[in-house]
C-alpha cells in the first residue's frame, strides 16, 4: 500500500464479483507516517480492464464501511484458519513424559513452526 510511504496492508478484503467486476480485493491499513487510514480497491472490469482507487482518511473509512456486505473473507481470517486451528505445514514430533495418577506416561505431540500443537496419542 502506499500513502507518504509504501507500507504492508493491516488485512486485505476478498470481495464478491459483480455484473461489472471481478478479482475484486480491498487493502486496508494505517500509513506509518502520518497515521491516516489508507483504503486501496483492486478490481478488474469484464472487458479486462483494471481498476485501482486509493483513498485515505474518512474516504478509506466510508470505502470500507460501503464494501463491507460484499466481503467474502479476509487474509486475516484466512491465516487465522490456517495455522490456528490446527499445526500447519512442516510438523516435528515432541514426546512429553507426563504423571497420570502416578504412572508414567508419554503423549506425543505434533508441534509446527507456527508455535501450534496437536497432542497424538498418549502411550
Ligand atoms: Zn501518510
Amino acid at each position: 500500500m502506499r500513502h507518504c510511504c509504501a507500507f504492508k496492508a493491516l488485512d486485505i478484503y476478498y470481495l464478491k464479483e459483480t455484473n461489472l467486476y471481478i478479482s475484486r480485493k480491498l487493502s486496508f491499513g494505517f500509513c506509518p507516517i502520518c497515521s491516516k487510514p489508507v483504503a486501496e480497491l483492486y478490481q478488474v472490469r469484464f472487458d479486462g480492464v483494471s481498476d485501482f482507487r486509493s483513498v485515505s482518511g474518512i474516504k478509506a473509512d466510508l470505502m470500507v464501511n460501503a464494501l463491507k456486505s460484499e466481503i467474502l473473507y479476509s487474509m486475516r481470517e484466512c491465516n487465522y484458519r490456517k495455522f490456528k486451528i490446527k499445526p500447519y505445514g512442516w510438523k516435528y514430533g515432541v514426546n512429553k513424559a507426563v504423571k497420570i495418577k502416578g504412572t508414567e506416561r508419554i503423549r506425543q505431540y505434533a508441534y509446527d513452526f507456527y508455535g501450534n500443537k496437536e497432542i497424538i496419542k498418549t502411550v
